[in-house]
């Protein structure tokens, strides 16, 4: 039994947001800054916004954690940087919020003692990728919200900060896995500009819409698995519903305590969908986790009422006003005191001052943070003193206890980067990229096989799926499955030890946390790790990484320049989500077969395939394949291009791996992706 505190962290869109936050009791409060952050539409803060928004913390000694979690470009990270700089010299936030290994190495090669917390954009599904975060030097993890209680509970006292989502939104697809935004409108969510197409409806219903989450039944069971930090999640959300829902989980956490009803009825009047779901949580995953926004949820949560009230901060006043003696105000707040001098009293003629004269003038704090909840008064007798100088002296002492208490709850670090450059080497030989051909789905048969091994540099099946029935075992790399938590660890290694023993000796891995179960193995990264920058295949590689995929969201011309193992889709479906739940059985009901699939059909016509992958989970992919076989020759300085295969005929397989050394342009429809676009952007 733990009897550390759970802290209670909360969301600020707004300046409104982040005061109803403040006052509603959360012990820290998360926002952004404009870019950068995971929601770019959310107001955020401008620089005025930035200061307000650190004193009101400050004041109420409440933590300001900023959001940088995007991802970041070549041409983006100064930027980054220098922003980051701003808020070290003006009000060193008690943590930033990652999630692009380029940018963590970046701020940490500069600013090594600032606490870093990885975001849920980075994946973090088990407790294998602990080593490689401490290696990053991050000092708390947030959880994948995807996370089983048991799952949840390894992570407690291992030796890193653990902070779990119990409230809000939760993407369909892993949070930070998700590309379905960026590839059908344009507009990335790792880049915090989601649309959300999973809120979208497809084949005339709604079969990716997640109701939002509530834990609010299990907060006694998370506080005492030890966890440091609970989250809600809401920076699109409303002041009003930011103040209600951080009042009564403060509440729960102080009390200790489960939900009643009428919490639960009141956290879903300001904000649900058909409900809440505690399914990840539990265990009970399947079509009770799904819901849609109706017009009856819109229409409670219209007619609910929240009053904001801001609450006083109590400070003990003790006045001397002596004969002969400036008079001295001090003003104290918790441990922080503060004193004023005014000017000396003068002898009353007729009215002196009494001690309910003073004591009246010091407790009116009016529009001050504070209020007088004792006034202590020494006072000589027949003294005058001017109204105005006595509540001068007031404001003097609250104005300086105000600054004491901002200054006190300030971190105390430099704040002042520390001047190293990385500078990278400008390659200026490339040598010939082959090719990579990935099987996702239903593995082909021994002609396609072959014909893949023959032409392909590598060649990639899922590890789940045992050998194919061809291989090479030089070429053959198994694809590890995009998620693996604490519960599949054992099983995995089953698998990667068949693997070793039948002499493969190559694995493509999707995430950092795989690492620790590769060794003996060539790792290729998978695109899945977003590296999008230099920096970011950089620091894949100096974690163990022998190859990166590099994000399709980006145009990586600047990052093949300088690095030397980068890959590149340049054909397929990408795959768009990845998905805990059963979207096929959402769609058409599931066979419970491996070859299961189904396909999303939105608005447009467009038709996302959706397959199995390891246990059970779906892959939804781009409803078009990438094509890019016809411009190889810009894609200057790539060590390999990557082709996924996912529902094609064996005999286009054949086709398109034969046309390789000259490519034909594609018939139908296709997309160039990131390509399409001029400059590395998205
Ligand atoms: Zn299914």
């Amino acid at each position: 039994m733990t009897s550390k505190k759970c802290e209670l962290l909360a969301p600020a869109g707004s300046i409104d947001a982040l005061k109803a936050a403040v006052y509603a009791g959360a012990d820290a409060v998360y926002f952004g800054g404009g870019r950068f952050n995971a929601r770019a539409f959310a107001e955020n803060f401008g620089p005025d916004g930035m200061e307000k928004a650190f004193e009101i913390c400050r004041t109420y000694g409440v933590k300001a954690y900023i959001t940088l979690n995007t991802v970041v470009t070549d041409r983006e990270m100064n930027d980054a940087l220098e922003f980051v700089k701003g808020l070290e010299r003006s009000f060193k936030p008690d943590a930033y919020i990652v999630s692009d290994v380029g940018l963590i190495s970046v701020l940490k090669r500069s600013f090594p003692d600032i606490p870093l917390h990885a975001s849920t954009q980075m994946q973090i599904h088990s407790t294998l990728a602990i080593e490689q975060l401490k290696k990053l030097g991050i000092s708390r993890v947030v959880l994948a919200r995807e996370l089983s209680r048991e799952n949840i509970k390894a992570f407690a006292d291992c030796g890193i900060e653990t902070e779990v989502f119990v409230h809000g939104a939760v993407c369909v697809s892993q949070s930070g896995g998700c590309l379905m935004s960026s590839f059908i409108g344009g507009r990335s969510g790792n880049r915090g500009r989601c649309a959300q197409p999973c809120r979208q409806c497809y084949n005339g219903k709604y079969p990716l819409s997640l109701k939002d989450m509530c834990y609010a039944s299990h907060i006694p069971e998370l506080c005492e698995m030890g966890i440091d930090s609970l989250k809600i999640e809401g920076r699109m959300k409303s002041a009003s519903y930011v103040y209600e829902t951080v009042g009564i989980y403060r509440s729960l956490i102080d009390e200790c305590r489960a939900a009643h009803d009428d919490e639960v009825k009141r956290l879903a009047a300001v904000f649900s969908r058909s409900g809440f779901s505690d399914g990840y949580y539990t265990g009970h995953k399947g079509s009770e986790m799904f819901g849609i926004r109706t017009e009856s949820d819109k229409e409670i949560s219209r007619k609910s009422t929240v009053s904001i009230e801001a609450p006083k901060i109590p400070a003990a006043l003790k006045a001397e006003i002596r004969e002969g003696c400036r008079a001295h105000l001090t003003a104290k707040a918790g441990v922080v005191e503060a004193e004023a001098f005014g000017s000396v009293p003068d002898k009353a003629v007729n009215r002196p001052l009494t001690r309910e004269d003073l004591e009246k003038r010091f407790s009116k704090t009016g529009d001050t943070v504070f209020e007088a909840e004792k006034c202590s008064i020494e006072l000589d007798e027949g003294l005058i003193m001017p109204i105005s100088s006595l509540n001068a002296l007031r404001r003097d002492a609250l104005y300086k206890l105000k600054a004491g208490i901002i200054e006190t709850n300030t971190p105390k670090r430099s704040g002042l980067p520390i001047h190293t450059e990385t500078v990278y080497e400008k390659r200026s030989c490339f040598g010939r990229p082959e090719f990579v051909a990935r099987f996702e789905g239903k593995i082909p048969g021994r002609s396609v096989l072959k014909k893949a091994f023959s032409v392909c540099g590598r060649v990639e099946v899922p590890l789940w799926s045992g050998l194919p029935e061809f291989y090479d075992p030089e070429k053959l790399s198994f694809c590890l499955p995009r998620t693996v938590f604490d519960s599949d660890t054992d099983d995995i290694k089953r698998l990667i030890k068949t693997a070793y023993d039948a002499g493969i000796r190559s694995l493509t891995v999707p995430n950092i946390g795989m690492l620790p179960l590769c060794e003996g193995f060539t790792v290729h990264g998978d695109f899945t790790l977003n590296a999008a920058s230099l920096e970011s295949a950089d620091a894949y590689k100096r974690l163990g990484f022998d190859s990166v995929v590099i994000s399709p969201e980006v145009r990586p011309d600047s990052v093949f320049k300088y690095f030397e193992n980068g890959e590149y889709i340049v054909y397929g479906k990408t795959p768009l989500m990845h998905t805990e739940n059963c979207i096929i059985s959402n769609i058409r009901g599931c066979r419970k077969e491996a070859s299961c699939k189904a396909c999303l059909v939105d608005k447009t016509g467009a038709s996302f395939t959706v397959l199995r992958e390891y246990r059970h989970r779906n892959v939804v992919y781009n409803s078009v394949p990438t094509y890019l076989l016809d411009r190889l020759d810009e894609i200057k300085g790539a060590s390999a291009f990557l082709l996924i295969f996912t529902d094609e005929n064996q005999n286009d397989i054949i086709n398109l791996l034969d046309s390789l050394k000259s490519p034909k342009p594609f018939e139908g429809s296709f997309t160039r992706a990131a390509y399409r676009k001029s400059k590395e952007v998205f």
